[in-house]
């Protein structure tokens, strides 16, 4: 197993490229984050209940929060896999708990995408509260206007992606997530991929950098 950790701001695409790669390459496997924190506030696990408030409001969850679920994804993750690891970590903290774990990381993709383009992203997006699959109202479209095309579920919109709380949610990716940058720059992992060039192309170029 080694793993690849997708860097970008919320919108910039990492969870839409990850899901596309994973499902064409089943030696690849995407794990988000942020939905293993969804799906705990939907079941209302404990991890769940007490990271709701903080997602609703764009801030991070506790990194000892996160850091406990995404340890158990690695270690029950073994054989010919590569991890696309998308939202952890999340800040210079969390990526000190990933070094700890030994967790191998093979390389570190940025998908670079600016903050005018993210906003208008994230006002057309739409998720599939079943199956998870990303739509975007122009960029990405369902066959069927409001209706998943993998599992027929009616899409729904984030809770957090009012613009509101995208403001915030860029604010903490400028001032917690992006020193991870400079931190995974100076170790020769980093590697930089456009990401405003369409899924096809960004996903084309992510394989070829990761
Ligand atoms: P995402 O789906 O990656 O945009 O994450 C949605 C929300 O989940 C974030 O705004 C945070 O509140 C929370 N979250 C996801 N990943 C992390 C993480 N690594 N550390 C802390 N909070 C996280």
């Amino acid at each position: 197993m080694n793993i690849v950790i997708l860097l970008g701001a919320p919108g910039s695409g990492k969870g839409t490229v990850a899901a596309a790669l994973a499902s064409a390459d089943e030696r690849l496997k995407h794990v988000s984050s942020g939905d293993l924190l969804r799906g705990a506030v939907a079941k209302g696990t404990p991890a769940g209940v007490e990271a709701k408030a903080f997602m609703e409001r764009g801030q991070l969850v506790p990194d000892a929060l996160i850091a406990r679920m995404i340890k158990d994804v690695v270690a029950e993750t073994e054989g010919d896999v590569t991890m696309l690891l998308d939202g952890f970590p999340r800040n210079l903290a969390q990526a000190g708990i990933l070094e700890e774990m030994g967790a191998p990381v093979r390389s570190v993709v940025l998908i670079d995408v600016p903050d005018e383009i993210i906003q208008d992203r994230i006002a057309g997006r739409r998720t599939c509260p079943k199956c998870k699959a990303g739509y975007h109202v122009k960029n990405l479209p369902p066959k069927v206007e409001g209706v998943c095309d993998r599992c027929g579920a009616a899409l729904e919109i984030r809770k957090d992606d009012n613009p509101e709380t995208v403001k915030d949610r860029l604010a903490v990716y400028h001032a917690d997530t992006e020193p991870l940058v400079e931190f995974y720059r100076s170790k020769g992992l980093l590697r930089v991929v456009d990401g405003t060039t369409g899924v096809e192309n960004v996903a084309a170029a992510f394989l070829k950098a990761m």
